[in-house]
This record gives C-alpha cells, structure tokens and sequence, in this order.
C-alpha cells in the first residue's frame, strides 16, 4: 500500500471535507502558507482572524500528510523534561518554552470548542506507562517537573496502571490530565473550514513548484498558476520536497504505522482503556493506542522504512495488541495506514527563518499534533510582524542534517539497537 488517506479508519470516520479547488490563474495575498495539515491550517486560521489573507495551497488534499494519519494523541511537553528545558535555553527562554509547550492541550481544545469543531474531542488524560524500573523513574521525574510548574498532572501506581490501560504489563506511570484525542482528519478538515470561514484562500492539488523573489515580494508558482504574497510560510515537514535547497535535509522522516480493529463488542472491549485514556509507553520504540468514537482499538509503532508498507507489516503492532490485550488474540485489524513523522536530530522542533519573509515549523517528533498547531500560530505571529525574540520558542537558522545521505542507514542502526534494550528491559 501505498500512502494513501482513504486507507485509513480517519477517512473512513471524518467530517466531511471542504469544499476547494486548484488554483487556477495568478493571485495576490498577504501570506502564502505552503501545506495543508496542522501547521499550515492552524497559522492560516491564525491569519485570517486578524483580517490577514492568508492563501494555503496544498498538493494532494487538506490533512493528507501527517495530519490526516496521525493517532490524533494531544500530549503536552517536548521529548526533553521541563528542567532540561531550562538548563537548556536559560532563564528568559526556557521557562516561556515550558509554558507554551505544556499549553498545547488548551491549544488545541480551545480552537475546537472555539469554532465548534466536530472531530470527536476527549479530554479525558494520557498517560505514559513503564516497562521498567528505568523508565518507572523518568516516569515520576518528569511528572515532579510539572507539578512543581503547576500543571495537573500525577504519578499512577502500578494497580491504577492496569485499571486505565486494562492490562497487568506494566509497572505504573505518570498521568497527564491537560492531554487527549481527537479524530486527526476532522480536526485539521476543521480548521481548514475554520480558516475558510474567516476569509483563508485554500487550494488542493496544487503542488508549488517554485518560489521566487518578484519585487519586494514573494511569487509561489503552482502548476495552474502562481500566488504574490509579502511573506512565505513552509507548513510541509516530512513531506518536504525540494522547494526550498536545504530543508528536507533538516528532517528525517520515519514510518509510523497503525491499525485498528472493528468496534470491540462490550465482552471483549469493557476492561481496555475504560476511561478513554491516550497512552504512549516508554519504550524506546513506543506503542501508541487509544480507542476511537465507536470503540475500536486503534494501535500504533514503528515500521520498516519503506514507504509501500502492507498487512503484513502489522508485526509490530500486532505484537503490541496480543501482548497487552490477550483477549484481542484472534480480533483482526479492520484498518492498516502509515505516514511519515518527521524527526530532528536535537529532538526539538524547528522554527526558523528561511530567508526575509519566508518562515517555517517543522520536525515534530511525534508531538504535532499540539505542536503543530501551536507553531502554526507562531508562523502567523512571525508573518505580522512579531519580533523572534517574542516568540516563546527558538527561532534560528535553517542548518540540514550533516551527512544526510547516511542518515537513514544511521536510523535503522539505531531502531535495532533500540528494539534489542527494549527487549531487554522488559524481560
Ligand atoms: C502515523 C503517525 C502517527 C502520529 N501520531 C501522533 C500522535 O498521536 N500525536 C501527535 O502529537 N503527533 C503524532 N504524529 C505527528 C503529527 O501527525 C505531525 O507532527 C503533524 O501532523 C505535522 O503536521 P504538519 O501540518 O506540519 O505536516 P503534514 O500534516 O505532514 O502536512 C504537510 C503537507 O504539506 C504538503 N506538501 C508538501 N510539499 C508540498 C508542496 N511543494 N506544495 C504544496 N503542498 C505540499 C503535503 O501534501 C502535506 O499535506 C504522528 C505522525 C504519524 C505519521
């Protein structure tokens, strides 16, 4: 299988899509945002709120990358713990970065209850649990951290543990209750609506092909016609292509591959995630689960690094579910899809200024669903004249990923290596 959304339970289960063609003929705008899932809705929802035309021109369909694939977990916090944060950019950034980036719960939901989006939103809690004694004790570091800043958040023992995942396998956790889920592709066909609504020019298959100075200004060009526009903002992350020399070499994507079962009957279903819990454990290579609006399982974990992934490569997943959830043994997946997550070598998301008026948000680790719409906002702040130092969150320079080429080999070395100590752990 190819990537391809329709393949997805998202697609099978979203709000209808919106209503846009390709853009035909040449226009003029104030922004022009290249890509069409979180960052790319969410800064030209941003935009057109502020009375800024703002015009997204997206090469497949609105949520078709990531977004559109994702497991739609909304989880507060970078890879890095908020104390390393601090240590990490100082004592002006570092506490501003914490805030903003354990703000993204409200993010998202208050986007969602603010313009009445229907994408099956639950705020009912994530939660990381351990394998093991290592990660039992990351686990309750990193909760400390926060609850020292204020956040709502708790130490799970290991019987609570099995009541909310309904599985004995691990050894407790933390809780994070400012997190939860959404349905990915309703969520990001609510923005694109959203945007649409309050003004936002949004074309689908419109591929850009080239962006070049005109003037004082900047011209996107697309197959059927081109957009002027004072600023540029890159909203392409892992699907980066070459438009831009330099940026696909500043991620790397990998494949992340889910499924999810049929609507588990009450028998088998009662005792999993009964609370309506996201969980990611703390493996190196983490599975990711959660249920959706009609009481499926919808699993996830790292695939091989080819992109024509098929049934049979549920290995990982289908590992996952009979581990966790023995009574699922002989439940088949209903759904199989994948997309590409796109990582950065200092695990930090990337802000950066590309050229005068060309701004990108890129690099999510598997946390954009949060963050992406956060700097999506912060794309439209940077686009109307906000300085970079008011911006909660670095913005450098674009610098691609030295030996690049080896980047991948390098990847899978490591997923090896990773799977081996993950093993290890847990035996
Ligand atoms: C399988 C999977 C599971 C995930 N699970 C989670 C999760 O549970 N929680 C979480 O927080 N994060 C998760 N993530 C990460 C999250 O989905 C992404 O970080 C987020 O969707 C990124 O959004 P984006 O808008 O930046 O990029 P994308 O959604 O990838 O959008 C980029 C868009 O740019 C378009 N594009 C590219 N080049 C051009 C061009 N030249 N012209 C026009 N358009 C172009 C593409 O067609 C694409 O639609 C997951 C990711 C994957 C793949």
């Amino acid at each position: 299988m190819a990537q391809d959304t329709r393949n997805s339970l998202w697609s099978h289960t979203a709000a209808p899509d919106i209503s846009a063609t390709a853009l035909q003929g040449d226009v003029q705008a104030d922004v022009v945002i290249v890509g069409g899932g979180f960052t790319g809705c969410a800064a030209a929802l941003a935009l057109a709120q502020r009375g800024v035309k703002a015009h997204v021109l997206e090469a497949r369909s609105i949520g078709w990358g990531a977004s559109g694939t994702t497991g739609g977990q909304v989880i507060p916090g970078l890879k890095y713990d908020p104390d390393e944060v601090d240590a990490m950019f100082g004592p002006e950034l570092g506490p501003r970065m914490v805030s903003a980036v354990g703000g993204v719960g409200d993010e998202v939901f208050g986007l969602i209850e603010q313009h009445g989006i229907d994408c099956d939103a639950q705020r009912k809690g994530w939660v990381q649990p351990a394998v093991s004694a290592r990660t039992l004790e990351i686990g309750r570091r990193r909760c400390e951290q926060w609850q020292r800043r204020g956040a709502d958040v708790a130490v799970v023992d290991r019987a609570r543990m099995a009541q909310i995942i309904g599985s004995e396998i691990y050894r407790g956790g933390w809780e994070d209750r400012r997190a939860g889920h959404i349905q990915p592709l309703s969520y990001v066909r609510g923005l694109a609506g959203a945007a649409q609504r309050a003004g936002a020019v949004i074309n689908v298959g419109s591929q850009a092909v080239a962006i070049k100075r005109d003037g004082a200004k900047w011209r996107v060009t697309t197959a059927g016609g081109s957009v002027l526009a004072g600023q540029v903002l890159l909203a392409t992350n892992g699907y980066t292509d070459g438009l831009w020399p330099g940026l696909r070499r500043t991620v790397v994507p990998v494949i992340s591959y889910q499924a999810a079962t049929a609507p588990l009957p009450e028998a088998l279903g009662r005792d999993i995630l009964p609370e309506r819990h996201a969980a990611s454990d703390a493996r190196r290579l983490l599975w990711y689960y959660r249920r959706d609006r009609n009481g499926r399982l919808v699993m996830g974990g790292r695939a091989p690094f080819r992109e024509n992934l098929g049934a049979a490569d549920e290995g990982h997943v289908r590992l996952a579910v009979d581990t966790l959830f023995p009574q699922l043994r002989d439940t088949p997946f209903e759904f199989h899809w994948f997309g590409r997550v796109a990582m950065t070598q200092d695990h930090i998301p990337h802000l950066h200024r590309l050229d005068e008026g060309v701004w990108t948000a890129l690099g999510y680790n598997g946390r954009g669903v949060g963050m992406a719409t956060l700097l999506g906002r912060f794309l439209a702040d940077l686009a109307t004249g906000t300085r970079p130092a008011d911006i909660p969150f670095p913005v450098t320079a674009m610098r691609p990923i030295f030996g690049y080429p080896f980047t991948r080999i390098a990847a899978r070395a490591l997923i090896r290596y990773y799977r081996f100590r993950d093993q290890l752990e847990a035996d």
